[in-house]
């Protein structure tokens, strides 16, 4: 089977991370999530947390040189041998340019799946996101709850709000979404890259099935092909 590269595009909200933890499993490749990644070197206080921080806090977006360096690293690791989602990047048209050529030189195709959500759906469920600190389990106040109020079912950890998920972090976040990621799409589209688009508005293990039927069915004319 060739190695498996699923782009997971969608505005902040959309539920990228929620359906690479469903995909990773049933697709048994490495989820690779940078801004997990940028939020754990913000924790450790290391001189690249300490550079990004800021920006992050505020719901800008790190520099590109940034994310390219934590994604070629994170891709050589041995989990990524049979392959990858990529959740949160790229996200700009140079990142997608970088990863495109990494990609060519392991000789790997990507598929890339588009989660469309309402901009007023995603303002609502970030601003009622809570996050749990020790497993990253994601929760909605409103769909998605905890059994017991501001509890995780899985650890008992106590929930928590992302700093970013604050009301005009958001908003900045959707901003910057608009102004630098959304013009990512027609590049995907105009390199020719398979591409599904899907309502993220749904219930998300019948979204995940939808997702995992177009990589198998890829896969399968990928290795007709061979
Ligand atoms: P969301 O998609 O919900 O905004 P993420 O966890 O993917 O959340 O990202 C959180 C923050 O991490 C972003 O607002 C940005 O500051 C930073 N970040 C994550 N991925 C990238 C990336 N590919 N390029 C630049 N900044 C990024």
């Amino acid at each position: 089977m060739s190695r498996l590269c699923l782009i997971l595009f969608g505005s902040p909200g959309s539920g990228k991370g929620t359906q690479a933890k469903f995909l990773r499993q049933t697709l048994e490749v490495a989820h690779i999530s940078t801004g997990d990644m940028l939020r754990a070197r913000v924790e450790s206080g290391d001189s690249l947390g300490r550079e990004v921080a800021g920006l992050m806090q505020a719901g800008s977006l790190v520099p590109d040189a940034t994310v390219n360096r934590l994604v070629e690293d994170r891709i050589e690791q041995a989990d990524c041998e049979h392959g990858f989602i990529l959740d949160g990047y790229p996200r700009t048209v140079d990142q997608a340019r970088l990863l495109k050529g990494l990609l060519e030189s392991k000789q790997v195709n990507p598929l890339v799946v588009h989660l469309k959500v309402d901009y007023n759906v995603i303002v609502a469920r970030l601003s009622g996101r809570r996050l749990c600190p020790t497993c990253g389990a994601l929760y909605s106040v409103t769909s998605a709850s905890p059994a017991a109020a501001e509890v995780c079912d899985y650890d008992g950890s106590k929930l928590m709000v992302r700093e970013d998920d604050r009301e005009e972090v958001v908003l900045e976040r959707l901003r910057a979404y608009e102004r630098q990621t959304a013009p990512v799409l027609d590049y995907f589209r105009g390199v020719g890259y398979p591409f599904l688009e899907i309502d993220g508005d749904g219930q998300p293990q019948a979204i995940a099935g939808q997702i995992a039927k177009f990589v198998e069915g890829r896969e399968k004319i990928g290795n007709a092909k061979v």
